[in-house]
């Protein structure tokens, strides 16, 4: 099988050949046709985070070296069952819910809690990934029916839209009167507002420094919309929103954006950290007790989410968001592209 692997990190990718491996015991081995290009595989691909202040957090510090496949957003055909799987059938085509456990410990047991095992095997950031014809599943239990919706527009849903979903479930319970304000409209943040009337009745306010995203957050049922490069963005967010917003959701992760959703917060407001831009935060700790605001992070989402999002989207009330498809060998084209700003949406590799 071919497979486009980081070779050296932070080095363009390589296509390589490879031994297709074999399912064994209760793994299902899947045919790859549609593999999202996610905005945190530039983190993986550069070997790592950055913390802020020279702190880097290297992904080999947790076990994932090169030659390493990237690609958590997998979609494929059923190829073959290791000799224990049972649940689906060779020729089924299922999105792979990549964020897997080890599938032994107490957090594990139970899908509720399987984000938080202490040792995870997630498919593309800790074990090869879907940049490649084939991958290999855990367990069937992994492989989430998406019946009536486009492959190439569902295998974003494993991570892009998931992480949205389950940010906004993270909200605390608001009116229709209340305003929740996401950061970022790139490919989860415009997703989160395509889904939030799922969610919340909350009326949505996006922020991005970008006109065309704004635009394209509006299309897709943004109240209204901020320029957070403006210099008085927050004057202005307290002004349309009559003191502050309830909530904020902060999908790029960076000092800015983090501060700016905090001081957007009225009394008693949550923010949920979502983007891995990365660096330090620089909010003031003093706001903590005084504006008696709170902050979370949400990571993707679990595989009960997974399957509640699908439900919606095949319901339709989840619309798409753009796509673009390349080939399988265009993987460098579309991390170059991603680094420069210039994906609307998502862009799928076609093994
Ligand atoms: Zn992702
Ligand atoms: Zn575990």
């Amino acid at each position: 099988m071919r497979a486009m692997q980081v070779i050296e990190w932070g080095k363009p990718l390589e296509l390589r050949e490879m031994e297709t491996p074999e399912p064994k015991g209760r793994e299902v081995l899947v045919r790859i046709t549609a593999c999202g290009v996610c905005h945190s595989d530039l983190h993986i691909w550069e070997g790592g985070f950055n913390l802020g202040d020279g702190e880097f957090a290297r992904v080999e510090d947790r076990g994932v070296y090169t030659p390493f496949t990237m690609g958590h957003e997998p979609l494929g055909t059923v190829e073959k069952l290791g000799p224990e799987a049972e649940g689906v059938e060779v020729g089924g085509s299922y999105i792979v819910y990549p964020w897997i456990g080890c599938g032994d410990c107490a957090h594990c047991r139970d899908t509720e809690t399987e984000l938080l095992c202490a040792s995870p095997r997630v498919i593309g950031t800790r074990v090869d990934g879907g940049y490649a014809d084939y991958v290999i599943v855990p367990d069937a239990k992994y492989l989430v029916d998406y019946t009536g919706v486009d492959q190439n527009l569902a295998c974003t849903y494993a991570c892009s839209g998931l992480t949205a979903y389950s940010a906004l479930k993270k909200l605390p319970e608001l009116g229709a009167e209340d305003h929740v304000m996401t950061i970022g409209a790139g490919g989860v943040g415009l997703s989160a507002v395509h889904f939030a009337s799922a969610v919340t009745p909350a009326k949505i306010l996006t922020a991005d420094v970008d006109g065309t995203k704004r635009a394209a957050a509006r299309q897709v049922g943004a109240h209204d919309t901020i320029d957070n490069a403006e210099a008085d963005a927050v004057a202005k967010v307290l002004e349309m929103t009559g003191g502050g917003v309830a909530a904020t959701i902060d999908f790029v992760g960076r000092p800015e954006t983090s501060r700016f959703g905090v001081d957007c917060l009225r009394k008693g407001g949550v923010q949920v950290q979502v983007g891995l831009y990365g660096e330090k935060s620089s909010v003031p700790l003093p706001f903590f007790p005084l504006k008696m605001i709170s902050m979370l992070g949400s990571y993707v989402g679990n595989l009960r989410e997974m399957r509640e999002l699908m439900e919606l989207v095949k319901d339709g009330r989840v619309p798409p968001i753009p796509i673009e498809t390349r080939p399988l060998e265009a993987a460098n084209s579309a991390l170059d592209d991603l680094v420069a700003g210039n994906v609307l949406g998502r862009v799928v590799l076609k093994p």
